[in-house]
């Protein structure tokens, strides 16, 4: 690949680089600047343990550099999961342990494999690499394993899953995990993206973490961001064989995890209640929702099945998404429209209070009865 010739003089971004479309996050205010309630970046809307608020005030003095290696972390994590902590590293944001997974195994001329509606990252992650992104088919917004498979060959070198995935909520069952695994060569390797893991009811586990546990080809990355309130802390993990730890320690950034973030985590992991009664306000929200919206069938709008924290609607009737988008911005709301990432026909929205999703549910149906 040749670079191209820069028109100003000025220094020239490697092709692969400019090739990139910058990450789009979840807003939270509407097209005239007036904040609105968000429902569009997947955050806890019970907010965080309060024992990780009131360790968040005792954290080392910022004069201090953090500890380079989050050793209180990995241990707090490892005896929560039953992981050595030499099979874990912590990130700045799972995004972190994301990119440095794709640049330690992949560069130019190798590829990575994904599947169509994945997280919207992975393509940014293997572009900056210069790796080529190859996008599987999908099987009704769902994550098929054989199409997945089919692209398989001796240039790749990572695929990427997250389970559940973002943004369709749909859930790969454990047998399909292993399956995919059991059919990938041993040089290939499986990140299995789970920042949403907390949210699956126990017994529905996918295997993830065994997996990364048994074999040198997968790499299980978690975050705090979602089911522990702990979005704006940027902290993720990451667990797999030592030698995969110890290559991505390389590269990685030498103090990642900041004071307070450090201190505000390991009580975070201390406080297994907080998470499990997110997951239950989740699982009590989204089943309420989803019921509410299942009527709208007749003016076609549906929800995907979902096990994170969001639904997807989808909108094939004489609303649209984007009206439907536009309305719940008038009422207050503002939730995730995806045309960026092929969807303009859905609507991704964030479970919330329960007087929320009311609201959601009620200005939709209104919307859905009048639209023309
Ligand atoms: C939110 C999310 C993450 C988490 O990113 P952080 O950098 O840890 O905040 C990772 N993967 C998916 C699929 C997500 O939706």
């Amino acid at each position: 690949m040749a670079d191209a010739p820069s028109q100003s003089g000025g220094p020239v971004p490697k092709p692969w680089i400019s090739a990139i479309h910058a990450y789009v996050p979840g807003k939270s205010a509407g097209k005239d600047g007036r904040p609105l309630i968000k429902l569009s970046a997947n955050e806890n809307p019970l907010g965080t343990s309060p024992k990780a608020l009131a360790a968040r005030d005792e954290a080392v003095a910022p004069s201090l550099y953090p500890d380079p290696d989050s050793n209180a972390l990995r241990r707090a994590l490892g005896e929560l999961h039953g992981i050595d902590p030499a099979r874990i590293i912590c990130g700045t944001g799972s995004g972190e342990l994301l990119a440095i997974a794709a640049g330690a195994y992949a560069g130019p001329g190798d590829e990575i494999v994904y599947v169509r509606y994945g997280f919207s990252l992975y393509d940014i992650v293997a572009r900056r690499c210069g790796a080529t992104p190859v996008v599987a088919p999908d099987a009704d917004y769902g994550t098929d394993v054989d199409r997945l498979l089919a692209l398989v060959n001796e240039n790749t070198r990572v695929i990427f899953l997250a389970n559940p995935n973002n943004p369709t909520g749909s859930f790969l069952p454990k047998g399909e995990i292993a399956r995919l695994h059991a059919a990938l060569p041993a040089d290939v390797l499986l990140v299995i993206d789970q920042a949403y893991a907390e949210y699956v009811a126990p017994e529905d586990d996918d295997g993830g973490l065994a997996l990364a546990a048994e074999h040198a080809n997968v790499l299980v990355t978690r975050t705090f961001s979602k089911a522990y309130g702990l979005a704006g802390e940027r902290v993720g993990w990451a667990t797999g064989a030592p030698e995969l730890i110890e290559v991505l320690n390389r590269i990685r950034g030498p103090f990642n995890l900041n004071n307070t973030a450090q201190a505000t985590t390991v009580a975070a992991v201390g406080d297994q209640e907080f998470v499990a009664h997110s997951r239950h306000h989740n699982a009590t929200e989204r089943t309420r929702f989803v019921s509410a919206i299942a009527p709208l069938g007749n003016y076609g709008v549906r929800a995907l099945p979902s096990q994170a924290n969001f639904v997807l609607l989808l909108f094939e009737g004489a609303l649209s998404a984007e009206a439907a988008y536009e309305g719940l911005a008038e009422r207050g709301y503002i939730v995730r429209w995806l045309p960026g990432q092929g969807l303009p026909q859905a609507l991704r929205i964030t479970i919330g209070t329960a007087e929320q999703m009311d609201a959601i549910a009620a200005a939709l149906r209104d919307m859905a009865e009048n639209a023309k």
